[in-house]
């Protein structure tokens, strides 16, 4: 018997929050899932929808909030998805994201007493995000830029978001405005028409530059040279504008079809004093202030030195695997998108590495193919994305016998899953630590070490 009914009322008070960041409350014992709320609310409720071990459910009210309830600074932030933690102070976001992985390890790794070592906070909790994607679109006949409202693909307009740089909202103006002034249509998803489908940003921490890529439902824009001046106006930080091409009936964020309408077609930031240069489509981790702890620690872990070689298993444009080879014998990286295999090269020879050698292919492909054919890495590190890795690649892994791996993790679910299986396949779990790569939002980074354990 479910004891809650739909559109009814309900004093709850929420008493932990899950890993998408919603609170967790119990109306007569049934677990319901509320957005924007804090442990320790007492909060008035409506159940929006049941399933069948759990409800989610609305605020109404607020009885009583909890102390760790702060100002929320973005106008935006009930309507928006972007962000499920902003009505949250700083210290409690950082015991909510400890609290997810720990939960995930214990609960789906069975790993029963694990304890997190440390939990790294950001110093920049707004303003952190080197890349932004609004979509563009129609609202009330009238045509917008913003974010998608939870759940759903209607958009919240928002030209400023406050976890990307402030230029964004000069960007957004401007193409607004040239999207006004010469008739180019906002594209429209269920019909498949229009044009402009959305604005991404790409911006280098290293040098304050920014690209600025606009993605189309067509192979050209009308009146560019109207688009580059205003653009080129607004900021001399903007360093590069891009066309990106897709031309289908699909939701792909980005293509591999670009065509440079003015400036530099690629862009360089650094981390640990490696430089990276970056295609629009490649994925460079979003925040590289936070980004540089984990990789410090990801590599302190590892513990190589000039006598062992690496395997950097979803190594994207090399970033890990270039910091590790300046200490390593050589390095291995492997990484299914074959444009950013090739940046990855071409950033070895930009950072003057020759001990780096990258693959363009799926892990689950071609690590038991590199290790059969007798490739024994000392260490292997692994970053795999949301769904985690697999278990051909981890058998792999194990296979080889390297003394030491290191996974970083961007979901503590997964993590846990992959961290079990390497367990129980002679590792121990003997180090972790989390980082805050994503203030105000409901992610969480984390690395933990599993060492051989030598009989
Ligand atoms: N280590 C990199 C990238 C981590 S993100 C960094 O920190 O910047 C995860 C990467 O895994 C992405 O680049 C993605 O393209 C890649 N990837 C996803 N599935 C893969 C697979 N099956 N095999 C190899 N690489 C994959």
């Amino acid at each position: 018997m479910i004891p809650v009914e739909k559109n009814k009322e309900y004093t709850v008070c929420i008493d932990t929050v899950a890993s998408d960041g919603n609170g967790v409350a119990h109306a007569d014992g049934f677990a319901v899932f509320i957005p924007q709320t804090a442990i320790g609310d007492t909060v008035k409720i409506q159940i929006t929808d049941i399933k069948k071990r759990f409800a989610a459910g609305k605020i109404v009210d607020i009885i009583s909030p909890s102390p760790s309830r702060c100002n929320i600074d973005c106008e935006q932030y009930e309507l928006c998805g972007g962000c499920q933690l902003r009505h949250i102070n700083y210290t409690q976001q950082l015991e909510i994201k400890k609290n997810i992985i720990e939960n995930a390890m214990r609960r789906i790794g069975r790993f029963s007493d694990f304890s997190l070592n440390n939990m790294v906070g950001a110093e920049n909790i707004n303003r952190y995000r080197n890349k932004m994607v609004f979509p563009v679109g129609y609202k009330d006949n009238k045509t917008v830029c913003g974010f998608y409202a939870p759940r759903t693909h209607d958009i919240v307009p928002l030209t400023d978001c406050l976890l990307g740089d402030e230029l964004n909202k000069s960007i957004n103006n401007a193409i607004m405005e040239y999207m006004s002034e010469n008739n180019v249509s906002a594209y429209d998803e269920k019909k498949h028409t229009g044009i402009i489908r959305r604005i991404f940003t790409r911006k280098s921490f290293l040098t304050g530059e920014i690209m600025t890529v606009i993605c189309a439902n067509s192979k050209s824009l009308p009146a560019v040279d109207k688009l580059v001046e205003r653009l080129t106006n607004a900021s001399d930080r903007i360093s590069s504008i891009i066309l990106n091409i897709n031309t289908k009936k699909n939701n792909f964020t980005i293509t591999d079809n670009n065509i440079t309408l003015w400036g530099k077609s690629e862009i360089t930031d650094s981390l640990l004093d490696t430089e990276f240069t970056i295609s629009p489509q490649s994925f460079f981790q979003i925040n590289p202030q936070q980004t540089e702890k984990l990789y410090s620690k990801a590599i302190e872990f590892a513990d190589f030195d000039k006598n062992q070689s690496v395997m950097d298993i979803y190594c994207g444009i090399g970033t890990i695997s270039l910091c590790a080879a300046k200490k390593a014998k050589y390095v291995i990286g492997i990484e299914i998108v074959e444009k950013a295999v090739l940046d990855a090269r071409k950033n070895a020879l930009k950072n003057n590495i020759q001990n780096a050698v990258f693959y363009a292919d799926s892990a689950e492909n071609i690590v038991p193919k590199l290790i059969a054919q007798g490739e024994t890495p000392d260490i292997v590190m692994l970053d795999p994305p949301r769904k985690g890795s697999d278990e051909s690649t981890l058998s792999a892994i194990i296979k080889a016998n390297p003394k030491r791996i290191v996974y970083i993790s961007c979901n503590p679910a997964t993590l846990a899953r992959d961290a079990r299986f390497i367990a129980d396949n002679g590792y121990k779990l003997s180090d972790s630590c989390g980082f805050d790569l994503f203030p105000h939002t409901a992610h969480v980074e984390c690395v933990v070490l599993l060492s051989r354990v030598d009989k």
